[in-house]
């Protein structure tokens, strides 16, 4: 049984995708290790990349390529300036020169050194194999699979990188919702509260605190980042940033300084009920920008739906509780990793194998059972509004246009970030005891539709918005 944390479900990267971007900068870094412990790291002379299947048809508006230009050249997605990633790049594009793991320079020309290929590989969509040719004349070659949020595997599923994968067994190992549920009955605990159990299992009360703290700090700042800053997009599809003109229109002259701040001032604003859907999707909308010019964000489950949670933990705290405090944060995130691991392990929470349900669907699933728990909801109704809030997005294709992740996905976040406080709603008002469709089966159900669903639907812009409106209608 898969033990996954909730840190595993909420990591702190670098935009626009956690499969095309995060899973491939992993995979580089990971490869390096692999390298160092078959005792041939010191022999590599040079390095080339075969990116396969959607890595490679989404992989330059993703920004496959840069990510793992940037893992082979050491740097670390949680932790690189995000103002240094266009420098870097430029610079070898320029001089032809990687500076591989940061300790000794190849030559490397991004342009011939990573290779496209149209087809793809076996095991999964997102293929990527890096290739060394070592002083002695032998190549040696490693595949990896970027199976979405960040997720890097080899050819096993359950020989899953992630360390928290594979750790120990929880003390209450959960596979699906009804063992969830049933733990919550048994032991007469909140979710959040049984997610916290797990999690104390592998690490301490003040990691725990620390890591979820550094989540908001990265959401909040994402947040704030979009909604301050003007511009179009990159990439050349001539996006204009909406969050900033929203922003400005909603926040008017409150002043503040900072992000702290910044939620006091939203609080004193007084928010008409016309203004807080427009707040919610001016929330989700600025993550996303953010994500979209490679901006720090939490993966959340991934990075194209970065924006639901952050989106809908804000409104919380700006709307239903002026009085909102970390221990709310700390206890919604709990609820929300949980719920989109089930996802991971029922279905997928890949695009590359399910569609924009497997990102969308399920950053909106997740942030409706979090909010739920918050608002004085029962286990059972926070998986009924995880569970509405799948069920109405069951279906919803990947299509990006240009293979960027701007066109539909960041106005998605924002309806994605709706249907979580609208199930939430519906949840609230309801007997769960009259629930027609539990979570279980709805997750089911998304993973049958995922694998019915033309791979032209599966992120790698060959059907849908992506063919009907090309880069030239922009
Ligand atoms: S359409 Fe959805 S799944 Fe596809 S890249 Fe955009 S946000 Fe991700």
């Amino acid at each position: 049984m898969e033990c996954i944390s909730i840190f595993d479900m909420l990591k702190i990267g670098v935009g626009p995708s956690s499969s095309h971007t995060l899973g491939p900068w992993r995979a580089a870094q990971q490869w390096i290790q692999e390298l160092k412990t078959a005792n041939v790291y010191n022999e590599v002379k040079t390095v080339t990349v075969d990116l396969y299947g959607s890595l490679s048809l989404t992989g330059k508006g993703h920004a496959t390529d840069l990510a793992a230009i940037l893992g082979l050249a050491g740097y670390d997605p949680v932790t690189i300036p995000i103002d240094r990633i266009s420098s870097e790049i430029d610079t070898i594009q320029k001089t032809h020169i990687l500076c591989f793991n940061g300790e000794k320079d190849l030559v490397f020309d991004p342009k011939t050194n990573v290779i496209f290929h149209r087809d793809f590989l076996d095991f999964h969509p997102n293929g990527i194999t890096f290739n060394a040719l070592l002083s002695n004349g032998e190549k040696i070659a490693s595949t990896f699979y970027s199976i979405g949020g960040g997720f890097v595997v080899k050819d096993e599923p359950k020989q899953d990188t992630t360390k928290e994968e594979n750790f120990k067994t929880f003390p209450f190992p959960i596979q699906k919702a009804t063992e969830l549920l049933e733990y919550c009955a048994t032991q007469n605990k909140k979710i959040s509260e049984i997610v916290l159990e797990n999690e104390r299992s592998i690490r301490s009360d003040e990691e725990i605190n620390d890591g979820i703290a550094a989540v908001w700090k990265v959401m909040l700042e994402s947040m704030y980042t979009g909604c301050h800053t003007e511009g179009t997009l990159p990439g050349g599809l001539n996006v204009r940033r909406r969050a900033y003109d929203s922003h400005q229109k909603l926040i008017g002259n409150t002043p503040y300084n900072n992000p702290t701040e910044w939620i006091a001032a939203i609080r004193d604003t007084e928010v008409k009920f016309r203004q807080i859907l427009k707040w919610v999707s001016c929330f989700a909308l600025s993550v996303n920008e953010v994500n979209a010019s490679l901006g720090r964000v939490v993966t959340a489950p991934t990075n194209g739906s970065a924006g639901v949670i952050p989106a809908v933990m804000m409104y919380y705290m700006v709307i239903e509780n002026h009085d909102a405090n970390f221990d709310d944060v700390k206890q919604f995130m709990l609820v929300a990793g949980e719920i989109g691991s089930l996802f991971k392990k029922g279905a997928t929470i890949s695009a590359a194998m399910g569609g924009c349900q497997a990102e969308i669907g399920v950053s909106s699933a997740m942030a409706a059972g979090a909010l739920t728990e918050l608002m004085g909801g029962a286990p059972e109704q926070v998986l009924m509004a995880s569970e509405i809030a799948m069920e109405h997005h069951l279906g919803l294709t990947c299509d990006p246009i240009g293979g960027l992740v701007q066109i539909p996905c960041i106005e998605r976040n924002a309806m994605g970030a709706i249907k979580a406080i609208n199930a939430c709603e519906m949840a609230l008002d309801t007997d769960a005891k009259n629930a027609k469709v539990p979570l279980d089966k709805v997750i089911n159900t998304m993973w049958e539709t995922a694998k019915d669903m033309n791979t032209k639907y599966k992120e790698t812009s060959e059907g849908g918005l992506a063919i009907n409106v090309g880069m030239s209608d922009c």
